[in-house]
């Protein structure tokens, strides 16, 4: 008789994992499942799953963090179970956030950064909506001093990120978005002005653009907008969406005047977790001074034995990224960061310059430190032609592991099909060296098989999938 019997035993012994009878079998997907199943193999399952999301580092379209160092992944485990919303549980956490937002407004140049107000949110999109809304409330307030209607607020940008046509949609607010136009593929002062009026709660700059990456005119637009006040009487603030920028420009172009330095700028967002290096989950609103934001736009929670001040949207939200923003600020300070972001600007340039060697294509934005963010966007040179569209180029890059976006432009440049590669931390020059071989291939095979009869930059950009 033996001392167990094997099926008792059974849970115990180490299967072959890929062998065992949970992994033989296709896992449940829409309904919800009935039993429970080992922990080891089902977290198998679900890694392996995730092996065909791609290779995040060789995703070149996105503008966030896809490297961190080792400390952020344990600083990130030891934060797992912190709630930036209990500020009376977590107090160090919260005063880790407070810190953030003075070292931010300091970098930012606000006058009196220790008095500053702003808080953390879960990325730029929150904290526009945020500064939106509080734009929106200034505006109002001034209105009703006046008598005068408030039901038709409008906001004035240039080609913008999503989040601020969902901000348009979800407060009613009109959005004036300039159009490109021709080669003009920002704002400019000049168009700002000609859609401005009483009922504009504000104007928002972009401080690198999503579609070409370059800064939009920051110090212009409020010059006008200052002309605009003396002869109208009309005062506009301005937000600056800093999304990119907002960690670019104060290491890489500090003689660059966008933000609290112009008193114009009442308010700025960022996201921590593009140029700001965090793990992806953190963004950032200040405000110039604590009066730019009105009160009605905080909340006083007692909550839990306190008496907290929230200015989020969310309630729960995870705390590691806000403490491992904090961390990159300590490790790094203005010089680590210059350091770094300089890096990326150099291996964009250099991959600008070999991409307009190769021939067919013609650089838009060439990753300049000056005027935008470390990337780069070209189009199909024009008067050639061509035996491929950059979306044919784009699923052949793909095939290298590779993903380089094609993608037309916002009204009135659909027309124009343009591809872009953003340059971040980790993203080395070696790498770099080793998609412009990646490139070139792709080219020879082209030259081989080519994917249509030769066509103009204008059919081919007009082709698509
Ligand atoms: C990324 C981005 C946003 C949205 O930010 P999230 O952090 O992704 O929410 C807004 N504006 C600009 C200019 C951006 O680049």
């Amino acid at each position: 008789m033996p001392l167990h019997r094997k099926d008792d035993i059974r849970e115990m012994i180490d299967d072959e994992i890929y062998a065992s009878s949970d992994l033989s079998q296709p896992l449940p997907k829409y309904r919800f499942p009935s039993t429970e199943q080992s922990a080891q193999r089902i977290y198998s399952a679900v890694h392996d799953e995730l092996m065909l999301d791609g290779n995040s580092r060789q995703n070149l379209a996105t503008f966030c963090q896809t490297w961190v160092e080792p400390e952020v992944h344990q600083l990130m485990n030891e934060c797992i179970d912190k709630n930036m919303v209990d500020k009376d549980e977590y107090p160090q956490t919260a005063a880790i956030e407070g810190r953030c937002v003075h070292m931010l407004a300091d970098l930012w140049n606000a006058p009196d950064s220790a008095n500053t107000i702003g808080c953390s949110t879960t990325g730029s999109s929150e904290a526009a909506m945020l500064g939106g809304m509080a734009m929106k409330r200034a505006w109002e307030k001034r209105r009703k001093v006046d008598g005068a209607p408030i039901d038709r607020p409008n906001l004035v940008t240039g080609p913008v990120q999503v989040c601020w046509h969902k901000f348009a949609r979800y407060w009613d607010v009109e959005l004036r978005e300039i159009p490109m136009e021709g080669d003009r593929l920002i704002m400019t002062a000049e168009e700002v002005i000609k859609r401005c009026d009483e009922n504009t709660i504000g104007v928002v700059p972009t401080l690198g653009g999503t579609f070409t990456c370059q800064y939009e005119p920051v110090r212009a637009v409020a010059e006008a907008l200052d002309a605009f006040e003396e002869d109208t009487g009309i005062d506009i603030r301005m937000h600056v969406d800093g999304a990119s920028g907002g960690f670019l420009a104060p290491f890489c172009a500090p003689d660059l005047v966008w933000d609290f330095r112009l008193p114009r700028v009442k308010s700025i967002n960022t996201s921590g977790h593009k140029f700001g290096l965090s793990p992806l989950g953190v963004g950032w609103v200040i405000w110039r001074e604590e009066s730019d934001l009105p009160e009605e736009e905080i909340f006083w929670v007692n909550y839990l034995g306190g008496n907290m001040r929230d200015i989020a949207l969310n309630f729960s939200r995870p705390g590691g990224q806000v403490v491992c923003q904090y961390y990159n600020f300590l490790r790094l300070g203005r010089e680590g960061y210059r350091r770094t972001h300089s890096a990326c600007y150099e291996t964009a340039k250099f991959l600008a310059d070999e991409i307009s060697k190769m021939g067919p294509f013609e650089i838009i934005y060439d990753g300049d430190m000056a005027s935008g963010i470390p990337a780069l966007c070209w189009k199909l040179r024009d008067g050639i032609e061509h035996s491929f569209s950059l979306y044919d180029f784009a699923d052949r890059l793909r095939t290298k592991g590779w993903q380089v976006p094609a993608y037309s432009l916002p009204p009135q440049r659909e027309d124009l099909v343009i591809q872009r590669i953003l340059v971040r931390h980790g993203v080395s020059r070696d790498l770099g060296a080793m998609l412009v071989e990646d490139m070139k291939r792709c080219l020879e095979h082209f030259e081989q098989h080519s994917v249509h009869a030769s066509m103009t930059s204008e059919e081919a950009s007009g082709f698509k999938h």
